[in-house]
């Protein structure tokens, strides 16, 4: 039989007809350890507390203003931007990098980032038809400076972003380098975004450097959702008032709802339960790597986030039988060979809890042994 025609199809734009929709993948029943979600559930008590403070929330309005404007001020409490630096949510942070390009989709307009780093920075920009330009990282997955300020310098971005630390390699960048970096981004007119979204697990954060005069072309991202919130999508953008007001106002008007907005300041008013959970996951960080660098055959990278990447084969088919074998074996983790040229063979591995990390090493060791 011939295809029944659907004309209305051809409506939509070719270019994201031939694109692939962003993978998310099924998890039921297994260990899951792919998306650097948070493995600690919250509390009952706060389970209890939380649920009746949802229930008295007036849902039949709109997020109200005033409700804005509280987790506003608790944001800047408990993240301290500079005095004159403004601060504007997001239904997590993967909208506000879409907004960001939004704001930026002039004709010829650039996004830039290193790679590899996070994918959404690309798919933004083929979504407004923005040229895309990704830096390769250099050996140890660091920054390659001088490619960097020379690519900088070709291309002019209007957006560069670097994710600090960087996913999928956990890698917190050289701060001279980065310093230097984001002065060239500044220096010919563009905007450089810090994203943040692994600051839990990480020993430093870019808002130390920050000085105000000189970075007021600098935006640091945060989220909520690796910090223990995945399921709530709460993201936010700091910087100078006069450049986070232009981007607001490609912001839908009530983005972030009246629920979400009651469990991000839930959350905060409990910063100290989730940062307990936040150092467990440090610590468990620690004796993931040191047994993942005892095995025979594998590399393991420095990381500074709540994931570790590992190679664990020469080939793409070779790491994925790896990630087939722990799959059966009851473990989901990411297989990220099809990302980049320089993940050929490796997998991502989420930090979670101390039991979830000794089924997952015996998922591994077993996959690994078995021919
Ligand atoms: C997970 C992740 C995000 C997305 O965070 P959401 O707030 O859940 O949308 C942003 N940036 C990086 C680098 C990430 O790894």
């Amino acid at each position: 039989m011939p295809p029944v025609p659907f004309p209305a199809l051809e409506r939509i734009r070719a270019d994201v007809r031939a694109t692939r929709a962003y993978g998310v993948q099924e998890s039921s029943g297994l260990i899951k350890l792919d998306a650097m979600e948070n493995p600690h559930a919250l509390p009952p008590a706060l389970q209890q507390a939380l649920g009746e403070r949802l229930g008295r929330l007036p849902v039949n309005r709109y997020p109200d203003a005033a409700h804005v404007a509280r987790l506003h001020a608790a944001l800047r409490d408990y993240a301290k931007p500079p005095d004159g630096w403004s601060l504007m949510l997001g239904n997590g942070s993967d909208e506000l990098i879409g907004l960001l390009a939004l704001a930026c989709a002039q004709p010829d307009a650039c996004i830039m980032a290193p790679a590899p780093s996070f994918v959404f920075y690309e798919m933004t920009a083929q979504q407004q038809r923005m040229r895309f330009c990704a830096v390769p990282l250099a050996d140890g997955f660091q920054l390659d400076e001088a490619a960097m300020l020379a690519a900088i310098a070709r291309e002019r971005p209007a957006l560069l972003y670097l994710a600090h630390p960087n996913n999928p390699t956990g890698t917190l960048w050289d701060a001279a380098a980065m310093q230097r970096i984001i002065a060239a981004q500044g220096a010919q007119g563009g905007i450089a975004v810090i994203d943040e979204a692994y600051q839990p697990f990480a020993a430093r954060t870019w808002l130390d450097e920050v000085q105000p005069a000189r970075n007021a072309h600098v935006l640091i991202m945060r989220t909520l959702s690796k910090f223990g919130l995945a399921g709530v999508r709460l993201g936010y953008l700091m910087g100078d008032a006069r450049l986070i007001a232009e981007i607001d106002k490609v912001r839908p008007p009530y983005n972030v709802g009246t629920l979400n907005l009651e469990c991000a300041l839930f959350a905060l008013e409990h910063a100290g339960d989730f940062a307990r959970q936040a150092a467990d996951i440090r610590a468990q960080r620690a004796r993931l790597m040191d047994e993942l660098a005892a095995l025979p055959g594998c590399t393991v990278w420095p990381s500074e986030g709540n994931m570790v990447l590992l190679r664990v084969a020469d080939t793409p088919e070779g790491a994925q039988r790896i990630f087939e074998g722990m799959k059966a074996r009851g473990v989901l983790v990411k297989h990220v060979s099809a990302m980049h040229p320089q993940l050929v063979g490796c997998l991502r591995l989420t930090v979670g809890s101390a039991d979830e990390n000794t089924r997952m090493l015996a998922a591994l060791r077993a996959a690994l042994n078995s021919p």
